[in-house]
C-alpha cells in the first residue's frame, strides 16, 4: 500500500564526469563537415531525408545507414529565434540568433546560427552555410560558423 510521505531531500554534490559522443552516425556527418559536406541519410522506405545523418530512421526504424548523400548547403529558413545564453552557459545582453532550416534535399530542419539582418528575418528566406577555412576546420557542428542569406 502507496503511503504519502514527504519526499526526502538529499543536499551536497556529485562529481560527476561525463563524455558525449556524437555516436556512428553523428560521427560520419562531423567528418563530413570538416570536409565541408553536410551529410544526410534518406529512408527509403518512408521518403524521409535526415540531416544530419542517421543510421537509423526514428520514424520507421529502418535502417539507413548505407543511405548517405551530401546535401546542398543551401536551404531555407523555418523558424528562428535569439538565446540570451550561449553555448558556455553564460548569460549575454544581445541574443545569439538561432534558426531552423531545411537544407534542400533534406525533409528535417538543421539547427544553427544565423547572421541574418534582424530586418530580413523572414520565413523561406534562402540561407546558405558559411563554413570556416578548411584549414580551420576540426570535425565540429561550429565548422560552420553560420547560415547568411543565400547569394
Ligand atoms: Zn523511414
Amino acid at each position: 500500500m502507496l503511503t504519502k510521505q514527504k519526499p526526502m531531500v538529499l543536499k551536497g554534490q556529485l562529481p560527476l564526469k561525463n563524455l558525449y559522443t556524437a555516436g556512428l552516425a553523428g560521427n560520419d556527418f562531423l567528418h563530413a563537415l570538416k570536409k565541408g559536406e553536410i551529410l544526410s541519410s534518406a529512408c527509403h522506405a518512408c521518403g524521409t531525408t535526415y540531416v544530419p545523418a542517421r543510421y537509423f530512421c526514428e520514424r520507421c526504424f529502418e535502417n539507413i545507414s548505407q543511405n548517405y548523400k551530401s546535401v546542398s548547403p543551401q536551404g531555407e529558413l523555418v523558424s528562428w529565434t535569439g538565446c540570451y545564453v550561449g553555448l558556455n552557459g553564460k548569460r549575454s545582453s544581445t541574443p545569439a540568433v538561432v534558426g531552423a532550416i531545411r537544407l534542400y534535399g533534406a525533409s528535417t530542419v538543421f539547427v544553427h546560427f544565423l547572421k541574418v539582418p534582424k530586418a530580413n528575418l523572414r520565413t523561406g528566406l534562402k540561407v546558405q552555410a558559411v563554413f570556416k577555412p578548411e584549414s580551420k576546420r576540426v570535425g565540429s557542428i561550429l565548422d560552420i560558423s553560420y547560415f547568411a542569406p543565400a547569394k
